[in-house]
């Protein structure tokens, strides 16, 4: 390899200059050939208005060099700041976060020695599209958005990489006993999907016990993939229970762009006194370098810092309380092991080719371009969403009989999903937050006027009406759940 990569990096806050420092040097050292170029993010940016925390020359960069290695960032607390790392994911279209968690055991103290699991966490979707409305003064929702191409990319992503990775299992955590749509197209996508490498085992698991099962018995999974949420919560508690979570890193994969990181924050508390611990960084580095083909300083690095471990060298927060090391004589412990292995962990061994452009998968094209599906879609009614603090559920029930008109019926209301009309509780209790369910009856004109018209009658009765949901069938299946109760 001749030319060097040119490369984006941001130094970031807090403890992120210390620990970039050391690891480009250990990257230097290694022979990787890489060119940085520094781009600022976070802090700095923020505090000089520009509240994304990113500037239009770092996003120039980024697009044109597509590979971000990424120190941790400070948000400044208070309102008004979003999430730099939320923007920069679902700007560039990281859909894939992959995180390994991996036990050093005897080395690095944990209660499971034999950890070694990826968690593939979808990255852009869920409850992470972040649409939030407060429709009452009871009442807010956070709207969760999952898509059948957002599964169907994030799934294929984590078969392939067990593929390439010689791995055996896939497994599947949702929550699709209570939520049969949104995490119920995850589960469908999954088993279709799995279809497709036999090769593999697969299994699917209720999150809440899935999770159980990873704090208690992580060495039954090997590749895990989940939506966002769970992901996010899942992959904190996988990289706790190997002792280490300053020890883990993380890539960020898109069709066009990657992002490398340490899945740590800025450690302020630390900041400055040169004993911040590299190895999470460095293992996102090592990610980069597999992830742009130089596998051979990738390999070179991993082993010399397996050794490095070996050998008892250790920042504080490894160390806990015993002999350690700063963050310089770290990375220089690293790099004079470079081209050594360890003896006791099995030595790493980076096959080129492992790089996303070789990975069995399209460029996803955008909704325009895509295949129709060959669905039949069909308006059968709407929920109207009613701002009510003045009306028993009787009273608003009968309010709205008066105004179906002759295409539509109330079928039901509910209040936080479980139905209060007809025959509701007088147990149950209720918000200011209404939701009516109107269908169209079976010779009606099934049209958005019939629903216009409804909103007016509903508006001239004097009711509030907030938000409404059309409903449709899809090949004359119900695309919406029906309420608790209904
Ligand atoms: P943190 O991860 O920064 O720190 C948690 C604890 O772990 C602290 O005691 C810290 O000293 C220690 N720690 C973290 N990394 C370490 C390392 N490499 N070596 C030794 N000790 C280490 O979490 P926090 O304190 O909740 O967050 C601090 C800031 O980081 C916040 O502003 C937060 O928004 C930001 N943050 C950024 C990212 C990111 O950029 N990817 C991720 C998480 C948090």
């Amino acid at each position: 390899m001749s030319e060097k990569r040119q490369i984006t990096v941001a130094r970031g806050d807090g403890i992120g200059p210390e620990i970039m420092d050391a690891t480009l040097k250990i990257l230097e050292f290694a022979g990787a050939m890489i060119e940085p170029e520094f781009i600022d993010i976070g802090e700095k940016v923020y505090l000089s208005g520009e509240t994304a925390g990113i500037s239009n020359e770092a996003w120039e960069s980024l697009r044109r060099t597509k590979v971000f290695l990424k120190a941790p960032i400070t948000t400044p607390q208070g309102g008004g700041y979003k999430s730099l790392n939320v923007t920069i994911r679902k700007t560039l279209g990281l859909y894939a976060n992959i995180r390994p968690n991996i036990s050093y055991h005897p080395f690095v103290k944990t209660k499971h020695p034999d950890v070694n699991l990826i968690i593939v966490r979808e990255n852009e979707e869920d409850l992470y599209a972040g649409i939030e409305h407060q429709h009452t003064p009871e009442v807010v929702q956070c709207l969760k958005l999952i898509t059948k191409p957002g599964c169907e990319k994030i799934i294929r992503y984590a078969f392939e990489y067990a593929v390439k990775n010689n791995r055996k299992k896939v497994t599947c955590l949702t929550k699709d006993n209570i939520m049969k749509l949104t995490d119920g197209l995850f589960h469908k996508t999954f088993n279709e999907i799995a279809e497709e490498y036999p090769q593999i085992e697969t299994d699917h698991w209720i999150i809440d016990i899935g999770i159980a099962k990873i704090a208690d018995t992580p060495q039954e999974f090997d590749v895990i993939v989940m939506p966002n949420l769970y992901g996010d919560i899942a992959s904190d508690v996988a990289a706790q229970i190997t002792g280490s979570v300053g020890l883990a890193g993380s890539a960020n994969i898109g069709d066009h762009v990657a992002m490398f990181e340490a899945i740590h924050g800025s450690a302020p508390d630390i900041a400055g006194k040169g004993i911040a611990n590299p190895s999470g960084l460095l293992h996102g580095a090592i990610m980069m370098l597999v992830h742009i083909g130089q596998a051979e300083a990738a390999t070179k690095i991993h082993n010399a810092w397996l050794k490095t471990i070996e050998d008892g060298i250790f920042t504080a927060d490894i160390a806990k309380g015993g002999p350690s090391v700063g963050t310089v004589e770290f990375a220089e412990a690293v790099i004079e092991r470079l081209g050594q292995s360890p003896t006791t962990f099995a030595p790493v061994m980076y096959k080129v080719g492992l790089e996303k452009n070789e990975i069995k998968y399209e460029m996803s094209p955008l909704a325009k371009d895509r295949v129709k599906p060959d669905v039949i879609q069909e308006l059968d009614g709407v929920d109207v969403f009613v701002l009510n603090n003045t009306y028993t559920s009787d009273e608003l029930g009968e309010q709205l009989e008066s105004v179906t008109g002759e295409d539509l019926e109330l079928i039901v209301i509910t209040n936080r999903g479980v139905k209060v009309y007809p025959g509701g509780f007088p147990e149950t209790f209720t918000t200011d937050h209404w939701r009516c369910r109107f269908q169209f009856k079976a010779n009606a004109d099934k049209t958005n006027k019939e629903i216009l018209n409804l909103l007016q009658r509903i508006d001239d009765a004097g009711l509030h009406c907030i938000k409404t949901e059309n409903l449709y069938t899809f090949n004359g299946e119900k695309g919406y759940s029906l309420g608790q109760g209904q």
